[in-house]
């Protein structure tokens, strides 16, 4: 089948994503011909993506990144040029995409972001910038976002993708100088296709995923294929049960969060070890000699800065662990009230129908709204930097009550 790979056919799921960034680039395109004398109002070079967790707001932008570059005469996102191809595999020397790894954006990225925009895009129509998790500006990197949004270059295109356009997350400057574009969930068909040419995933595989996840992407791929992530979440699903065991509970959340520490310890590791080594060779360690000396006299600050980064960055993918197998655990409860007032809908983990069954048996429908309380407050805790241990253990106490256990 030809044209499968198309834009046009990726967003085929998000109308309005689709018909939004197709109409940018074909605006552009006119433009570019001498057809048109501006850009028109159906283009932008600032634009905020936004959408709930999981929705595939960078997917989204690198489509629209794709539609902008691609050289084919008749269709944008055609999916077979090169320009296109390089979009997709993430390796476009035009397009820059920051994916920060820390819980903020500093003002260093922005400003290197900053010198980079102005550049001239050397084989593409576009220098496009996409900048993922732009909810975590540092004030002064947001500063220096705006003076690039307010006086773009003529050639470049700022994508910013964010969960919300909260006034929290965006000054309201920021916001009223870009175009704001809600990328809303794919639907379980979408997600479970995705997942079958993607990772090779058996359809009940991926259903199970798409649903359990909530229709986040990224967690649904990850749970297709990713070992530690479906024991993370069997390991909290489980939980609740333990819950009416006495101690229990409190052992396996100790087991749990260990696990969290392993995993998260292992995906840094090699990682860590990379980079210091690749700092080190830039540093010219290892060489002999006066010069070399010098070199590493004023290099332990830089040695010193990266540490610190791959801590913060082990600290938050420890949390973004957390907080996922927390949201888990939340709609375990969730199909348990599901259950108890005899809604029939979507469990979200219908492998554990019988535990939400039990719950819904065992637990008044008041406890079982303050077990959701509970994973709630101990999301927050979690997101304010309280102990693991201590947010956990708080939860499990409350969820304890709330069950009867004494
Ligand atoms: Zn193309």
């Amino acid at each position: 089948m030809g044209g499968v790979n198309t834009v046009a056919n990726r967003l085929a799921d998000t109308p309005t994503v689709r018909d939004t960034v197709l109409a940018a680039a074909t605006a552009t395109r006119a433009f570019i011909r001498g057809e048109a004398h501006e850009l028109g109002s159906a283009m932008a070079h600032a634009w905020i993506f936004t959408g709930p967790p999981g929705s595939g707001r960078s997917v989204a932008a690198l489509n629209f990144a794709a539609a902008l570059q691609c050289t084919d005469p008749t269709e944008p996102g055609c999916g077979r040029c090169r320009n296109c191809h390089d979009v997709f595999a993430d390796s476009h020397t035009d397009v820059l995409h920051i994916v920060p790894a820390e819980l903020s954006i500093g003002i260093k990225p922005m400003r290197e972001m900053r010198t980079e925009a102005v550049k001239m895009p050397t084989v593409a129509p576009w220098r496009v910038i996409i900048i993922e998790d732009a909810d975590r500006f540092t004030p002064e990197a947001a500063d220096a976002i705006l003076k690039v949004v307010e006086e773009p270059p003529a050639h470049t295109v700022i994508i910013m993708c964010a969960p919300s356009i909260d006034p929290e997350d965006f000054s309201p400057t920021l916001r009223s100088r870009c175009r704001h574009l809600y990328v809303p969930y794919p639907s379980i068909d979408h997600i479970v296709s995705l997942l079958i040419d993607e990772c090779g995933a058996t359809s009940e595989d991926a259903r199970l995923a798409a649903v359990a996840s909530n229709r986040h992407i990224g967690r649904a791929r990850r749970l297709v294929s990713d070992a530690d992530a479906q024991q993370r979440r069997a390991s909290i699903l489980n939980l609740a049960e333990m819950v009416f065991h006495h101690d229990e509970a409190f052992k396996a959340s100790t087991a749990f969060l260990k696990t969290v520490d392993k995993q998260v310890k292992s995906l840094s590791d090699e990682q860590d070890a990379g980079e210091l080594a690749e700092l080190e060779r830039a540093l010219g360690k290892g060489g002999r000699g006066k010069g070399t000396q010098r070199v590493m006299d004023g290099s332990a600050g830089m040695v010193k800065d990266l540490e610190k980064k791959q801590k913060m960055r082990r600290n938050r993918r420890n949390r973004d662990f957390l907080d996922l197998a927390l949201v888990d655990l939340a709609g375990l409860y969730r199909d348990a009230l599901m259950r108890a007032v005899g809604a029939d809908v979507q469990l979200t983990h219908p492998d554990f129908e019988r535990s939400a069954g039990d719950l819904a048996g065992r637990v008044s429908e008041p406890g079982l709204v303050e077990c959701l309380d509970a994973v709630t407050k101990a999301r927050e805790h979690i997101s304010v930097n309280v102990t693991p241990t201590i947010a956990i253990d708080g939860m499990l106490g409350r969820i304890r009550l709330a069950c009867g256990v004494s």
